[in-house]
C-alpha cells in the first residue's frame, strides 16, 4: 500500500519502503508523532506526516478498525460542552444545598412563623418538588443534540456539541486560499523550461515527483504530464514540505519543486523565465540547477462570491485570507470575493500565528481550511473547519466542523445556527430560573399544592426540551 503525505493510515501494517513521521495520538494519546523507518509497524487511525510510505498489509482490517470506532464513540460520549459542565457542577452544588434547606423547612416554621406541623411537613415536600433543578439541566443538551441533527441533515458535521455553541460566538474568520475558497481544480497553464531543457523535460520531471504529492498543485502537474503521456520516473524518499514544496531522488538526481524560496538555489534572471502575473508559478530544479517554472490557474468557487458579504450580515466583524501562495496571486482572488486583509506566504506556523494574533483581538475565531499546511491553524482555532470531500485527512481529523458538502455555501447556516443554539440555552436558562423561583414563592406564601409543585416543575422541564427541540426545524 503506498500512503501519501497527510493521509490516515487506513489498515495496520508494516513500512518497506520510505520514512516519515507518524502521529499516532488516536492510538496511543501520545501526540509527538513517531519516526517510522523500513520495518517498523504503523497503525490504523494513525496519520502521516510529511515523507511517502511504503507499507506491506499483514492483517485483516476489521481488527483495527473496530478499536478506533470503539474508541471515538466512548471519547464522544464523555465530551460535554463548557455550558452543560458548568450547569452539571452547578447542579451538584446546588441539590446538596436543596435537601438541606428541604430539611430545615421540614422543621424550623412550626417554631419561627407558627405553621402547623402538616402545613410544614407538606410544603417541604412541595419544596422538594419544585425546587429541584430538572428543567435547567435540560437547557442545554436538546438545544445542542438539535442542531447537530440539523445540521447533519445540512451536511454540517459537528464532531461535539460545544462546536455549535463555539461557531455562535465567533467573530472573525480566516479562509485558507487553494482548496478552500478556490476549488483546488487547478490546471497548468504554461510551461517554461529554463535554456538547455524542453518543456516535455521539466513537466515530467516535475510531475514523477508531484505524482506522490497530495495537494492540488501536485495533482495538476501529474494529470498535465498525463495528458502529454509522458513517462513518468519512479521517485524516491520523497518529502513534502507542507505550504513549500516537495522534494526527493529522480533517476538518481536531487529534484524539488516549490515556490522559489524553497529551491536549493537562486532563480535566473527574469528574461529569461518570467512569472505570469496573478497566476500561481512553482519551479522545478535538479541538483542546484533551475528546470524551469509552471504556471497554474485556479478557479475561485461559485459560492464564495456571496459568502463575505453574507458572514458580515451575519456579524462576522473580520474575515481575512490566509494563503501559502505569492501575495499578488492572494491579493487577486481576495479583491475579487471582497476580502480585505490578505496573508500571503505564509508557512504552516505563520497561519498558526496569525489565528493567534486574531484570537487576542477577536476572542472567538474560526479558521477554514484543507491542506497538510493548514492543519495547525485548525487546531489552534476556536473552531477549526475543513470541507469534506477534497480536503485532507490531516484536516478533517483536526478540524472540529466539517462541511460535507464540500461547499463553503452551508457556512453561513452552521452560524446561524449556532447563534440560534446560544439564544435558546440563554433563554431556556431563563426560563428554567424563573419557573423556579415562581414555584419556590408561591409555595412559600401557601398558594401551591403538590400536584400544582409537579405541574409546573414538569411542565417547564418539558418546556425548555421543546423549546430546544425548535433547533430541528
Ligand atoms: P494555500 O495556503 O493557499 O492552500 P499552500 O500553502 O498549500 O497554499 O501552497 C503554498 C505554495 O507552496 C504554493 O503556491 C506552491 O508554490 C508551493 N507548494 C506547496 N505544495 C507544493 C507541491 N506539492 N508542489 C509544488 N509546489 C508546492
Ligand atoms: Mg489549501
Amino acid at each position: 500500500m503506498l500512503l501519501k503525505p497527510g493521509e490516515m493510515i487506513p489498515v495496520d501494517g508494516r513500512v518497506i519502503a520510505g520514512q516519515s513521521t507518524v502521529n499516532q495520538a488516536s492510538i496511543t494519546g501520545e501526540s509527538v508523532p513517531v519516526d517510522k523507518v523500513v520495518g517498523d509497524e504503523v497503525f490504523a487511525g494513525s496519520l502521516n506526516g510529511n515523507g511517502v510510505l511504503t507499507l506491506r498489509v499483514e492483517t485483516p482490517p476489521e481488527s483495527s478498525l473496530i478499536q478506533r470506532v470503539i474508541r471515538l464513540v466512548e471519547q464522544a460520549q464523555t465530551e460535554k460542552p463548557p455550558s452543560q459542565q458548568f450547569v452539571e457542577r452547578f447542579e451538584r452544588i446546588y441539590a446538596r444545598v436543596i435537601v438541606v434547606v428541604g430539611i430545615l423547612l421540614a422543621t424550623l416554621p412550626p417554631f419561627c412563623l407558627g405553621w402547623d406541623w402538616r402545613t410544614t411537613i407538606y410544603r417541604a415536600l412541595i419544596f422538594l418538588v419544585v425546587a429541584s433543578p430538572c428543567a435547567l439541566v435540560a437547557s442545554i443538551m436538546p438545544v445542542l443534540l438539535s442542531g447537530m441533527d440539523n445540521g447533519a441533515r445540512h451536511g454540517i458535521l459537528y464532531k461535539n456539541g460545544a462546536q455549535l455553541e463555539a461557531i455562535g460566538r465567533v467573530k472573525a474568520i480566516a479562509f485558507d486560499k487553494t482548496g478552500t475558497l478556490t476549488t483546488g481544480d487547478i490546471k497548468v497553464v504554461n510551461v517554461l523550461p529554463a535554456a538547455g531543457y524542453t518543456t516535455d523535460e521539466v513537466l515530467a520531471l516535475a510531475a514523477s515527483l508531484e505524482n506522490f504529492s497530495e495537494h492540488p498543485i501536485g495533482e495538476a502537474i501529474v494529470k498535465a504530464a498525463k495528458e502529454k503521456n509522458l513517462t513518468l520516473e519512479l521517485a524516491t524518499q520523497v518529502q513534502v514540505k507542507a505550504g513549500q514544496g516537495i522534494i526527493g531522488q529522480v533517476a538518481g538526481n536531487k529534484v524539488v519543486v516549490g515556490k522559489a524560496e524553497f529551491l536549493p538555489c537562486p532563480l535566473p534572471s527574469q528574461t529569461s523565465i518570467s512569472v505570469r502575473e496573478g497566476c500561481t508559478t512553482v519551479w522545478a530544479a535538479q541538483e542546484n540547477q533551475v528546470l524551469g517554472s509552471i504556471t497554474l490557474t485556479d478557479t475561485i468557487r461559485p459560492e464564495a462570491k456571496d459568502l463575505v458579504a453574507n458572514l458580515q450580515r451575519q456579524g462576522i466583524e473580520h474575515i481575512v485570507m490566509l494563503t501559502g501562495d505569492a501575495q499578488e496571486v492572494g491579493a487577486r482572488v481576495a479583491q475579487e470575493l471582497g476580502i480585505k486583509e490578505v496573508y500571503a506566504e505564509l508557512l504552516p506556523e505563520d497561519k498558526l500565528k496569525v489565528i493567534r494574533k486574531l484570537q487576542e483581538q477577536y476572542n472567538q475565531v474560526a479558521m477554514v481550511g484543507d491542506g497538510i499546511n493548514d492543519a495547525p491553524a485548525l487546531a489552534i482555532a476556536d473552531v477549526g473547519i475543513a470541507l469534506g470531500g477534497t480536503s485532507t485527512d490531516v484536516a478533517l481529523e483536526t478540524a472540529d466542523l466539517i462541511l460535507m458538502t464540500n461547499k463553503l455555501d452551508k457556512l453561513p447556516h452552521a452560524i446561524q445556527q449556532g447563534q440560534r443554539a446560544n439564544r435558546t440555552i440563554v433563554q431556556n436558562i431563563a426560563l428554567a430560573l424563573s419557573f423556579i423561583g415562581l414555584l419556590l414563592v408561591a409555595n412559600f406564601l401557601g398558594n401551591l399544592n403538590l400536584p400544582g409543585g409537579v405541574i409546573g416543575h414538569e411542565g417547564s422541564t418539558l418546556m425548555v426540551t421543546l423549546s430546544g427541540l425548535r433547533l430541528l426545524k
